[in-house]
Order: C-alpha cells, then structure tokens, then sequence
C-alpha cells in the first residue's frame, strides 16, 4: 500500500519526534509520527528503571513551547514525572503517532523528490496481530530514533558462551529487589553503571563495578546548585578551561581524592571532554559513598569469562551470579536508512556535530543526535520546524516558487534556461 504524506514523516515519537511534531503543528504544518512500539516514549517506559530520575535540574528538561512541568514536580524529576511530563505533551499538541510502525527502511526516490518510507504495522498498532506493509510517500524524513536505540554490547568476551550465570543490560534492568543477596557484577561505570550499582547495593545485592577507563565524577550539585546549571552559568563568563579546574576544585573538596578508590580522572576536564567527545561525566547521587565505604567494590576491566564468574586483568578470578552490562547505547540509523552522506555509516550519528547536525540533503532532518540532552532536541525541533515550514509555505505557493528554493534553505534564483 502507498500513502502520501503531506508533511514530513518523523520516525520515532520520543522526546525528539515530539517535539518537533509540535512545532511544525504550532506552525500551522501537519506531520505523520512513526513510532515501532506501542506508546510514546518507549525508552523511557519500556527501557529505564523504576528509580531513575533525570540527571539534570528540571528546568533543563523541558521541550520547545511546552509550560513548564507541574508543580509538585521534583528538581529532578522522577521517570514516571517524566513520562507523564511527555503525555500531556503530545496531548497539549494533538500529536498522535502511528504506533506499532517500525520503519524498515526510507529512501530518497530522486526521479519524484520523494522520500519513500517502508514501515512494518501490526494491524492492531500494538506489535502483535498480522503485520502489513506500507510505504509512505513524503517530501521531508524527519529521523529521531534517538541517540539510544540499541544496547551496545562489548565485542567478542572470551568465554562468555560458557558462563553459567545470567547476563543481561542495562536498558532490561527494571528493579534492584530481584537481585538481593546476589553476587552481581556491573561492567561500565557511565551514569547508567554507577546508578545501577547504588541502586543494586541499596536493595542488598552484592555488588561490584568494572572500572576500566579513567573518568570524572562530580557532585550533582556545588553549593546547593546543579552542577550542570552552574557550569552552564560559568561558561558565559569564563573559558572552558577555567570552568573545568573550578568544577575539580569543588569536586576534590566536596568528594575527596576519587583516585584512592581505584577512579583515576582524565588529564583534560570533564567539559572539554563532554565538548569533544558527548561522554558525560558522572554525576554523583550517592554511589561514591558507597565505593568509598567499600558497600560497592571497584574492580579492573575483565579478561575472561569463566563457568562461574569472569577472570580480570589483573590475574585474578571471581565468581558472579549475574553479570549487567551498562556497556552504553547506540543508533539503529544505518540499518534502516539508505543514505550515507548525511549520516555516518559507521556510527549512525550526523557526520556533523551540533549545531549543524540538524539538516541534510533532499528534505533529510536528523533532531535528537546532538549529544546534548534535552537541550540539544529543543534546538533541532525548532530549526526544523522552522525551516520545513518555510518549504511547506513555498510549496503551497506552487511549483515556481518551490524551484527556487534550494537545500542550504537559502533563495536563489536559477537561471532561465
Ligand atoms: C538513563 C538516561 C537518562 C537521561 N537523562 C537525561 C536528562 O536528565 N536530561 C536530558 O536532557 N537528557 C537525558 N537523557 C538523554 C536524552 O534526553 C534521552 O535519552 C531522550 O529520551 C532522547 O529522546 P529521543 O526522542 O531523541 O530518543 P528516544 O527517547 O530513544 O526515542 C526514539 C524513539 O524512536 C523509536 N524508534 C527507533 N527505531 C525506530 C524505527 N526503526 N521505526 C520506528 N520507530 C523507531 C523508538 O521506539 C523510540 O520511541 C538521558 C538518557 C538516558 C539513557
């Protein structure tokens, strides 16, 4: 079955997809949201555990044209405030994605400027029932599956197959009481890692962290300011550098000398780092009382694993009950759209980096893939808005008017030939 779309087509009705639905709508611009599960915001629901909250102040976390979140609401919010938070969103905006519609593949069609989208839909929208196929036909691909949508999993572990205890991600942990009295190991000590460890060791499970790579952790907040919000404030006066050494001072004070405890910091500061290379830092919400009182144990990176356990680089050998990768998040964008230019092959992120990192060729978008959180989606959603809208118009005006647009969005007018 063909269907053609008169506005873009966004792929994922996360926070990104929502947003920009939004705004295209606040703009007068119809849009069609596929999303390949059953509700909004599946990460969130499906994918996060009971206990997370946002890990920055709630006023960071606010999507484009939205009030702000309720009262009543934490300073960081909870994960069920937060999905709350996206329904009524969606609701505020009449955004209503088709659910159940995983997009197998989008392509440019150059011969008729059209992007064609090939989706899989169960019949029922739920991911059950019979499945059907169906492309959609529009002008403009909006992708915002999001920054996160695999777990990624480290490469070939020598004896994994063998090891009789349970593996599994981070992203399918839901809850800590399952896992009390268990001997668990946590590999990965980005947020996820050492808020999973705070969280198993709270609910009485024997817990230990792979630390295999230097890394910064900072109190989530200085002085009684989040740490994000300050830092955010300093670099408007200060040069990054600076705001980096100020942001070690207080952290040294406030947690100590980390590197006793086996956490051995980067040469370059934890802003810079984020500015390069999108890793976060650590932001504290308990877990380095526990590593330094020694309720979570720090242990080097893993050679092996053995019939009961794992043997780390150091020679030595320990036995585990389960073993919970918190081995980060990757894009699916490379196994469903057939375009190279744009987006990287190898990583699925835009080949350009925030703040260009919104727009391709041949009415191609990307909102979300800028390593910057909430923030970062609330810019994409409104350039893109923005600039759709503006084609949107031109289109409407006719075909002579739309000629004369070109894909930088800038008007020139082409020769007569
Ligand atoms: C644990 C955690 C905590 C975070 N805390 C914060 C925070 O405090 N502040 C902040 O600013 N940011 C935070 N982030 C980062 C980011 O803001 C969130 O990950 C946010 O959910 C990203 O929104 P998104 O819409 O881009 O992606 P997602 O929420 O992942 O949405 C993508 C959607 O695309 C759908 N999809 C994927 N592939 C397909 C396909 N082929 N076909 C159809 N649909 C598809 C998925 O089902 C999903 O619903 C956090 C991230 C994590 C993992």
């Amino acid at each position: 079955m063909h269907v053609w779309v008169p506005g873009p087509v966004i792929v994922g009705a996360g926070p990104s997809g929502l947003a920009t639905a939004a705004c295209l709508k606040a703009r007068g611009v119809p849009s069609l949201v596929l999303d390949k599960d059953a509700c909004v915001a599946s990460s969130w629901r499906e994918r996060t555990y009971e206990r997370l909250r946002l890990h920055l102040p709630r006023g960071f976390c606010e999507l484009p044209l939205a009030p702000p979140f309720p009262p009543g609401t934490s300073l960081y919010p909870t994960r069920d405030q937060f999905i709350a938070y996206l329904d009524a969103y969606a609701r505020a905006f009449a955004v209503e994605p088709r659910l159940g519609a995983r997009v197998r593949a989008a392509a440019y069609d150059a011969a008729i400027g059209f992007w064609r989208v090939t989706v899989d839909e169960s019949s029922s929208g739920a991911g059950a029932g019979a499945m059907a196929s169906t492309e959609y036909l529009s002008r403009w691909l909006v992708v915002a599956t999001g920054e996160n949508a695999e777990p990624a999993w480290p490469e070939d572990m020598e004896g994994m197959d063998s090891y009789r205890g349970a593996v599994m991600h981070t992203s399918s942990y839901k809850r800590g009481d399952e896992f009390a009295g268990k001997k668990v190991l946590v590999v990965g000590c980005g947020n996820s890692g050492v808020e999973v460890s705070l969280d198993l060791c709270n609910n009485g499970a024997n817990t230990s962290i792979v630390v295999r790579d230097k890394l910064h952790v900072l109190p989530r907040e200085i002085l009684g300011i989040s740490t994000f919000g300050l830092s955010v404030f300093l670099l408007n006066w200060l040069p990054i550098k600076c705001v980096d050494a100020l942001l070690l001072f207080f952290s040294r004070l406030i947690l100590g000398n980390i590197e006793k405890y086996g956490l051995r910091r980067p040469k370059i500061g934890p802003l810079q780092i984020k500015c390069s290379t999108g890793k976060t830092p650590v932001l504290d919400i308990g877990a380095l009382r526990k590593i330094k009182n020694g309720e979570i144990k720090v242990v080097p990176a893993i050679n092996q694993f053995t019939d009961n356990g794992v043997g780390f680089v150091d020679g030595s050998r320990e036995d585990f009950d389960v073993v919970i990768f918190a081995t980060g998040y990757k894009s699916n964008v490379p196994s469903w759209l057939k375009e190279d230019e744009f987006f990287s092959e190898s990583n699925g992120f835009p080949r350009k980096a925030f703040p260009h990192s919104w727009r391709g060729k041949d009415g191609l978008y990307a909102t979300g893939f800028t390593k910057r959180g909430l923030l970062g989606t609330s810019y994409d959603a409104a350039m893109i808005a923005a600039d759709i809208t503006h084609r949107w118009s031109n289109a409407l005006a006719g075909p002579s008017a739309a000629a004369h647009d070109d894909d930088d969005g800038h008007h020139h007018h082409h020769q007569q030939r």
